[in-house]
């Protein structure tokens, strides 16, 4: 738009062309002729006696000195146009703040400072004057970006100072650079010129390269969602840097040659890629603009955006990064002067109305150079006008995500912290600002540290993290195995039912001596301690008592389920080796040949299983000795079983007991298959407590009627359900069901809080391979946010990322768990083992091995655990976990498939 034509075109000498980031600016105003956004300010404390008619009379000479502050805005034939004005009075307002409170000033400040210009007929420059004595005053300058940048603030409180001395000592000063006497006009026309020459083009074809390909969009953690159009709302927040941490950080940019900008913006870069850990990362930077020098003391919008974009790899020390970093600032600013608004029209980057395009976060020094001694004046020692920086940290509005600025006054470095109010909360961007500190503070004292070990995390951080919200030591006995505890509740409730099956039923005396007889026939035939025995059966009473029989000869069961296919069960009796299987005479010609010897609980039972001893067994197995073996998918095309023992089970079953009010009069449903490991938590927690275990075929249970009428006609206290079977049970009254929970896929909150009225709703998350559950919330009614709480008794979860380190809160990480649910690994499988029970990378960590979950989650503020999903290509389908990989393996093994 901008080219000598335009110049030529206008209706008369007082109107021109605007710059670039002008018109991007007028834009912005019709669309928004109220925003406040573009208005900047800034304000300093004088601590003089003041001349107003001289204070005015300076001001007067500075507007004078510069067209832009005389200038109004307009559209002549759908161009935009600048009109200067010849003469133009100051706007000064000087307010009595003689019995003003401090924050009471800062009111009237912020009033000021958001209130919009009219561009069409406003002067662009506002200045206000509080006085709080003779002596104290508060001068305010506020303009709209349209007419100059935060570099021409000091170029008016240098002039101020010069003029105003000037005034009061009577002498006809000139400011030093006013030779060439420049006004921005200067500028626009020089920036069409430069556009138009080949540098313009060298300028252009640097900027598609260095943007070339897909730019990624940063995606920061935010506390709200993202709206779906960008909204400019914010505020700021401000951390002050002390002085020791500044004299480090000086020191090391003298001993790496580089800059406080250039480490605190490294230093930034780490930290993005730490909270979004996303590699290839675009930061915006302002650049003055005035690289060429003839445009220094013209006041005027200059400063122009450049996109830094690096690739940031966590192996790099900070000092190897920092270089890295040097070098891209080094030549963004050597092409710093393509206008921002033309780059974003000429690379046509895929628009997405919520995000600001190129970059999403900026990162702005800010160095207040005013308050350098004057030169030329040595008269202004005694008659001297005392300033200095009064900071206001108040910015409305927010660009962009995120804006860190690096302000530097002096002795004095402040960060502050610009965010978009409609995505991140200030307790965020604190501790966002926190994290920042420890970054620098680690970077200053050693820099040869990788980037992706350097900490992140304050050290109370560190210890709520790592220690408190991992304090879960409860005693519980673990001198016992799992069915022992059963036998100790067999005394105490002999003649209470245990266990139902349609019109049968078994007392917790009988289940114990039909599971006693089973266990000694089992022992004559061998098994002991670490023996895997299969269990293949329907859902039937033999079923709870094939699985005790199993558990108190001795041994470890290994679930089969009927109803998969039969290459899978022979594949998983082969994996396991198992050389006894439980089934039942009609389930035989259902599996197919396998070295196994077969026991029918059903025709066995009379001929041969009867005759044995109903008594307890007194076995040698103890705690660390295997429970069961479950096996779930795998992703190289077989399912792995899990191997897990007594200790962890008994930690589970003495959790879920006391969380879930688990007694005598309660009546827990059998929901789930016994291939999956909800079915060990139902089972465990019914018949260690005294309560009863209610199971139905298949059918019966189905989601939806049939479930519901179960539910129903056995008063079923206890049920739980994966959400997707939840979700499709008819909403009934259900009075004595008190408990619900839900687990093994994402809950959605609408079935919380349909559920949830009048009862106890849990969520418990977790995988096999740390015994069924890890964490639990209770959600109650009317919550805002699913979590899945917390870890449960004896059980550890850190957040960690890529590289083993924890995560902050509010950033996702990969979930680890520790403690004594751990499984022993899986079965015959030592590497896969290695490789995701991992040796626990927090030192000081209570758990030796912590299992990789694969789960992407983050800690809330509370302490509670959000579940984000997986980073891998793991699906649960109605609570069944599923790797795709297994699926992907299966179908490349056709012969007529390729890839
Ligand atoms: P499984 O081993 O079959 O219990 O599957 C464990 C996986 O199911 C976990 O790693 C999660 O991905 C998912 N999962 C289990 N419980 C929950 C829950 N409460 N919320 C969300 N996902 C869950
Ligand atoms: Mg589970």
């Amino acid at each position: 738009m901008i080219g000598s034509s335009v110049f030529d075109n206008l209706p008369s000498s007082a109107f021109y062309p605007l710059s670039y980031g002008q018109q991007a600016l007028w834009f912005l105003y019709q669309i928004d002729p109220e925003s406040v956004a573009y208005n900047i300010f800034t304000s300093v404390r004088i601590s003089s006696e003041l001349d107003i008619e001289a204070l005015r009379r300076a001001w007067n000479k500075i507007i004078e000195r510069h067209a832009i502050l005389r200038t109004t805005y307009t559209s002549y034939a759908g161009t935009p146009v600048q009109r200067i004005h010849e003469k133009q009075e100051v706007d000064i307002q000087i307010t009595d703040a003689s019995n003003w409170s401090e924050d009471y000033l800062r009111e009237q400040i912020f009033i000021e400072t958001d209130r919009p210009f009219n561009l069409e007929i406003d002067s662009v420059l506002r200045i206000n004057l509080f006085t709080q004595s003779v002596e104290e005053h508060i001068l305010l300058l506020t303009m709209h970006h349209i007419a100059g940048d935060l570099w021409s603030f000091d170029i008016l409180l240098n002039e101020f100072q010069n003029f105003y001395i000037g005034e009061i000592e009577k002498i006809d000063f000139q400011q030093e650079d006013s030779a060439e006497n420049l006004s921005y006009i200067e500028f626009v026309r020089w920036q069409s010129e430069l556009l138009s020459s080949s540098r313009g083009e060298e300028l252009r074809e640097y900027w598609q390269k260095q943007l070339a390909g897909e730019l990624s969009i940063l995606n920061l953690p935010t506390d709200k969602l993202r709206p779906p159009v960008q909204t400019y709302q914010g505020e700021t927040h401000i951390l002050k840097l002390d002085e020791q941490l500044i004299q480090k950080l000086r020191n090391l940019a003298i001993a790496s040659g580089t800059s406080l900008y250039k480490i605190t913006l490294a230093a930034f870069f780490v930290l993005l890629y730490r909270y979004s850990n996303q590699e290839d990362i675009l930061v915006g930077s302002p650049m003055l603009g005035r690289l060429d020098r003839k445009f220094k003391g013209v006041v005027g919008y200059f400063v122009n955006p450049v996109v830094l974009r690096t690739t940031v790899s966590g192996y790099l020390t900070f000092k190897d990064f920092l270089d890295q970093i040097s070098g891209t600032v080094k030549e963004a600013q050597k092409y710093q002067d393509y206008p921002f608004p033309l780059l974003v029209d000429k690379l046509q980057p895929q628009r997405d109305p919520s995000h600001s395009p190129l970059f999403q976060v900026s990162f702005t020094e800010q160095k207040q150079r005013w308050g350098e001694p004057l030169k030329n004046l040595s008269c202004c020692q005694d008659s001297g006008l005392q300033m200095e920086p009064y900071p206001l940290g108040h910015q409305r509005g927010a660009s962009f995500d995120l804006d860190v600025m690096i302000m530097e006054a002096g002795e004095v470095l402040q960060v502050g912290w610009q965010y978009n109010t409609d995505l991140f909360d200030l307790e965020t961007i604190a501790r966002m600002a926190e994290h920042f500190l420890t970054l620098l503070e680690a970077i200053a004292t050693n820099p040869e540290q990788r980037i992706s070990e350097l900490p992140l995390l304050t050290q109370t951080e560190r210890q709520q993290l790592l220690f408190e919200w991992n304090n879960t030591t409860t005693e519980y006995p673990q001198d016992k195995c799992i069915h022992q505890l059963f036998e100790e509740q067999v005394e105490k409730t002999p003649d209470s039912v245990a266990v139902v099956f349609e019109n049968q039923q078994l007392t917790y005396r009988e289940l114990n001596q039909k599971a006693n007889q089973l266990a000694h026939h089992l022992q004559t035939l061998g098994v002991r301690p670490e023996f895997l025995v299969g269990i293949c059966v329907e859902r039937s009473l033999e079923m709870i008592v094939g699985l005790l029989g199993i558990l108190k000869a001795g041994g470890a069961y290994v679930p089969l389920d009927p109803h998969y296919p039969q290459e899978r069960l022979s594949y998983m009796l082969a994996d396991a080796g198992v050389e006894i299987l439980l089934t039942q005479q009609n389930l035989l010609s259902s599996l197919s040949s396998h070295p196994a010897r077969v026991i029918c609980l059903d025709s066995d039972w009379p001929t041969t299983i009867e005759q044995h001893s109903h008594e307890n067994l007194d076995v040698a197995v103890c705690v660390d000795n295997l429970v069961y073996v479950i096996y779930t998918s795998g992703s190289t095309g077989q399912p792995k079983g899990v191997a897990i023992e007594h200790l962890s089970l008994c930690n589970l079953t003495q959790v879920q007991r006391n969380l879930f009010n688990v007694e005598a009069t309660s009546r827990v449903l059998q929901f789930v298959s016994l291939s999956f490991d909800p079915s060990v938590s139902e089972i465990f927690m019914a018949v260690t407590s005294g309560a009863m275990l209610i199971l139905a075929t298949a059918s019966e249970l189905m989601p939806g009627d049939d479930l519901q009428q179960i539910l129903d006609n056995y008063s079923i206290t206890h049920v739980t359900l994966p959400p997707s079977a939840l979700a499709v049970l008819p909403t009934d009254e259900f009075p004595a069901l008190g408990q619900i929970i839900v687990g093994g896929e994402a809950c959605p909150l609408e079935l919380v809080n349909q559920w949830s009225v009048g009862r106890r709703f849990f969520n418990a998350y977790g995988p096999t391979e740390s015994t069924v559950c890890a964490t639990v919330a209770q959600i109650t009614h009317g919550s805002e946010k699913i979590t899945i709480g917390r870890p449960i008794n004896n059980t550890q979860v850190y957040i960690l990322d890529s590289h083993h380190q924890p995560v902050p809160i509010g950033v996702p990480g990969e979930l680890h768990i520790g403690g004594d649910g751990l499984a022993r690994g899986y079965l015959n499988r030592p590497e896969l083992t290695l490789e995701k029970f991992i040796p626990n990378p927090i030192g000081e960590g209570k758990s030796e091995r912590l299992y990789k979950t694969g789960d992407l989650a983050r800690y809330l503020a509370d302490g509670n655990i959000e579940f984000l999903g997986r980073i891998d290509n793991q699906v649960k389908i109605r609570g069944f976990r599923i790797e795709l990989g297994e699926i992907e393996a299966v179908l490349n093994a056709h012969p007529q498939i390729q890839q």
